[in-house]
């Protein structure tokens, strides 16, 4: 599985340990889906078994969420990042059990339940001394889940799930910590009274709505989407106001707001026409935060935009981020909406995502 770089002599001891006549080869092969080539669909195989060393884990994959950011690598909209070697195995969102463990390995055990934290980086830049390591640069996010098991390149990148149901908690990974990160930037803009957007209620939206609830309840918040069962589901989520992304939002928001605008907008899509919503919604001294990686851009200017508001992107979460929002999901603060789907069926749902015929989030299981 070529999920992050092997030094030579890694790649020299798989070679030596997989020419060991120890066990029959194809008992020790698992099923993984890969992507051969952008804008074809990935193809179920059979490869060997990861081995693991030093503070390495492999996980038997419980549940690996489907994720937007996976059809735009599939269709190419989104370049492979830098490292990322063909055939790949995909899956950045995922939660598993403990299968085995590098001889330095401390902290977890065969067995226990655990999500991993995907957004490595260097680990040495000034981003990741800042603890923010998921915005090092994705070539070092730790990918694989799209198989039955995944190495993980150390334990210190994994949380235990204590008492998580792994297929439930594995969406909490991204879908579920993308949201987090991305609500906290906005956090100080909500005041009482105040309004927060969310665009596009699927994987991340409908988590997005929940924590919005809970940490800023004070605030208004408005959901946007153009399907009638997200915006259904927005709305028995507690939105308090659901607005239909196909006939003008951004009237319909100002309308909501008072003529005010939003003092937080997250676009969880990204293209030029959910960007223009945005801008012209964020109240003054508001925040838009784009978090969706939809393709579109935003013509900013002086007068552009209402009185110092701003725009930012946000990426994934940091690691104790997750671990906050993993204390959340036990408290029974927020619950992923998650579809179980056998990882055959991997293509099938990328093409749903891609066409936004999904409720909620896909995992698959494989
Ligand atoms: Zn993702
Ligand atoms: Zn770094």
């Amino acid at each position: 599985m070529v999920t992050f770089k092997a030094s030579s002599a890694q790649v020299l001891l798989d070679v030596l340990f997989d020419s060991m006549p120890t066990q029959p080869k194809e008992k020790r092969n698992v099923r993984a889906a890969r992507l051969h080539q952008v804008g074809s669909p990935l193809r179920i195989e059979e490869v060997p078994r990861p081995r693991v060393q030093g503070s390495e884990v492999l996980i038997r994959v419980a549940g690996a969420g489907v994720c937007q950011f996976d059809v735009h690598i599939r269709s190419g909209r989104v370049p492979l990042p830098k490292d990322f070697a063909l055939p790949l195995t995909m899956g950045h969102e995922n939660a598993g059990i403990v299968e085995e463990t590098g001889p330095l390995v401390r902290e977890v055990a065969k067995g226990d339940a655990v999500g991993v934290w995907g957004g490595r980086g260097c680990g040495t830049c000034r981003v990741c001394r800042q603890a923010d390591e998921q915005v090092c640069g994705m070539e070092h996010w730790i990918l694989g889940g799209y198989a039955e098991v995944m190495r993980v390149p150390h334990e210190r990148f994994l949380v235990k799930l204590d008492s998580l149901d792994p297929v439930e908690a594995a969406p909490l990974t991204d879908a579920g910590l993308t949201s987090y990160h991305a609500i906290k930037k906005t956090l100080s803009h909500l005041h009482p009274g105040a309004f927060a957007v969310v665009i596009g209620i699927g994987g991340l939206g409908h988590i997005a709505v929940q924590l919005l609830n809970s940490l800023a309840p004070w605030a208004g918040t408005i959901a946007v989407d153009v399907s009638d069962d997200n915006l259904a589901l927005a709305s028995e989520l507690g939105a308090a106001f659901v607005v239909d992304g196909r006939e003008n939002p951004a009237q319909e928001i100002m309308r909501i707001t008072g003529e005010e605008g939003a003092q937080a907008v997250i676009d969880l899509v990204g293209t030029d026409s959910t960007l223009a919503t945005a801008a012209s919604v964020v109240a003054r001294k508001g925040i838009v935060v784009v978090v969706g990686v939809g393709g579109g851009s935003l013509p900013f200017s002086f007068f552009g935009m209402r009185p110092e508001s701003m725009v930012t992107t946000s990426y994934w979460g940091s690691y104790n981020e997750l671990v906050e929002l993993l204390d959340l999901a036990v408290q029974g603060t927020i619950r992923p909406i998650v579809h179980r789907v056998p990882l055959e069926e991997v293509n099938e749902v990328l093409d749903r995502l891609e066409q936004g015929k999904l409720t909620g989030r896909a995992v698959l299981v494989p």
